[in-house]
């Protein structure tokens, strides 16, 4: 049965108005499940209007108050734990063990967010001037929205609704139109933990809705994470109106092998990062740098028997490896990519084209590819192709690996696989890169660090999650007072210095 969606507006289900909606798919079925509504402008007004009405006594509620309502909403998680997590994958098409890793590397945020009393403190200066003292407090900027891609249904939006409204702000999401069931179900269980009415709401749709969210002059900060093309956009367009913008986009993340790497080891990271979630990770690595050639040899000589036997299967299947990706046109667009890479030259190690699964026929798998001997003008290796595709690029030397993810358009995560202590830590200093791992292959920093990359894989100047979070929800305003106020020095014409 095709189930049907709803918007979450003022605390409540709310069906679509416009007319329009989108199916959604069961990619490893490749059946409809679901259709979404999508918004027009008269479901964001009224998204807003709710937000707003709702925020300044949300405001007023003292943070550890705001703070109990995400300890309760970690209990429902908790209770419904394994419900979401089925939906999860489902919808997205993600291994059941991945999904229950989407929730809780977004949960970790929620337990961040709740630490809001100590981290919404400001300063004090007493004694600034004669009976002067001197204060800073963090408010928060009222009705905020996220805009959040198809990849992680659970973590992304959570990293953006609690630590924004942990601040004291309303929240507007607008999550991808491919996979809303988990943050609606999320929005649900924020109310059942005891947040007001009209605080989180969750608006359905595509760009007709995205568009007024960038528009509507009540919205004063807007966070994204999806693909660069539309978070350059975003964030174009957003900052034009006067908001506060960050937008995370896409990535192509290298891994370095330095020569005196374990290499067993390696094998094993490369085949977890860039294969799992069918390679629909920001942070998968999806280019191999092995250092001299000897390296890369024995490197694709561990990997090809690796990515050859891979277990692509549906997401119930507790033994896939990986499951399949999100769309149709998404498997098309992945294996055109395999098509390009060896129009251009490319050696096709793996070719992970054809897969049929018996009983899955209408599912959208791609099994792993694996490519050898690829150069910086293929295409393959400039664009994110974001599917189950590792590149290896061979580089003469440590100098020239180095000045590969450094001189990429996109600087999300960069890995260097190495025994010696002094390149590591050369490495670290000098790469381009907004998160590094040293021997770790998927650099996503914790809960209380911030994530977010350089160059065009992130736009705006805060970061998502970690202390950045708390700078991009509120703002700063700072008190000078004089008690006793009836100190007289007279009036003056000259600008108060401490001279
Ligand atoms: P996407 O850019 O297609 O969609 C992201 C959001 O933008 C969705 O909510 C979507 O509805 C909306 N959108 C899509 N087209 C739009 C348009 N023309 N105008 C206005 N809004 C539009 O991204 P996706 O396919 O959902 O997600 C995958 C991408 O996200 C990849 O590029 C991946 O690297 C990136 N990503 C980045 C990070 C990060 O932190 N840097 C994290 C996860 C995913």
């Amino acid at each position: 049965m095709v189930e049907k969606l709803y918007h979450f507006i003022g605390g409540a289900r709310v069906e679509g108005k416009s007319g329009r909606f989108a199916p959604i798919f069961t990619p490893m079925t490749g059946e409809i499940s679901a259709e979404v509504p999508l918004a027009s402008t008269v479901e964001l007004a009224e998204a807003v209007a709710n937000a707003k009405a709702a925020q300044p006594a949300w405001a007023a509620t003292n943070p550890q108050k705001r703070a109990r309502v995400l300890m309760k909403f970690l209990e429902l998680l908790a209770r419904d734990f394994e419900k979401i997590a089925l939906k999860l994958a489902l919808e997205h098409g993600k291994t059941l063990p991945d999904a229950r890793g989407d929730i809780q590397r977004g949960l970790e945020v929620v337990e961040f967010a709740i630490g809001i009393p100590h981290l919404l403190k400001g300063e004090y200066t007493e004694g600034a001037g004669p009976g002067i003292d001197m204060y800073s407090m963090r408010q928060p900027l009222g009705v905020v929205a996220g805009i959040t891609p198809f990849n992680f249904p659970a973590m992304i939006p959570m990293w953006k609704f609690a630590p924004a409204i942990a601040c004291g702000n309303a929240f507007i999401l607008k999550p991808s139109e491919r996979d809303p069931s988990v943050p609606l179900m999320l929005a649900e269980l924020m109310y059942e933990a005891g947040l007001p009415k009209g605080i989180l709401n969750v608006v359905n749709g595509d760009k007709e809705v995205v568009d007024a969210i960038l528009d509507h002059p009540d919205i004063k900060a807007i966070g994204f994470v999806g693909s660069t093309p539309i978070g350059e956009y975003i964030f174009t367009r957003g900052t034009a109106n006067g908001k506060r913008v960050q937008a995370f986009g896409g990535a192509k993340n290298h891994a370095l092998i330095m020569p005196d790497a374990d290499l067993d080891m390696v094998a094993d990271a490369l085949i977890g990062a860039g294969y799992g979630s069918a390679g629909e990770r920001c942070m998968a690595i999806s280019v191999a740098v092995p250092v001299g050639e000897k390296t890369a040899d024995a490197l694709v000589e561990r990997l090809a028997p690796r990515v050859r036997t891979l277990r692509v299967g549906p997401s119930t299947d507790e033994k896939a490896d990986f499951g399949p990706v999100i769309t149709r046109q998404h498997m098309e667009k992945v294996k055109s990519y395999v098509d390009i890479g060896v129009q251009e030259g490319a050696e096709l190690v793996v070719d992970g084209r054809d897969v049929n699964l018996q009983g899955y026929e209408g599912g959208y798998y791609v099994g792993g590819v694996l490519f050898d001997r690829v150069t910086t003008n293929m295409r393959i290796y400039k664009e994110e192709i974001f599917g189950p595709v590792l590149s290896v690029v061979r580089a003469p030397d440590y100098e020239t690996a180095l000045s590969l993810p450094s001189d990429h358009e996109y600087g999300n995560g960069v890995a260097i696989f190495t025994r010696d202590g002094d390149t590591a830590r050369d490495f670290a200093a000098r790469v381009d890169v907004g998160m590094v791992g040293i021997n770790v292959p998927i650099p996503v920093p914790l809960a209380y660090y911030t994530f977010g990359g350089w160059k065009r894989s992130g736009f705006g100047d805060l970061n998502q999650h970690g202390p950045d979070s708390i700078r991009f929800y509120t703002k700063t305003k700072t008190v000078t007072s004089r008690w006793p106020s009836g100190i007289r020095s007279g009036a003056s014409f000259v600008i108060p210095t401490m001279g």
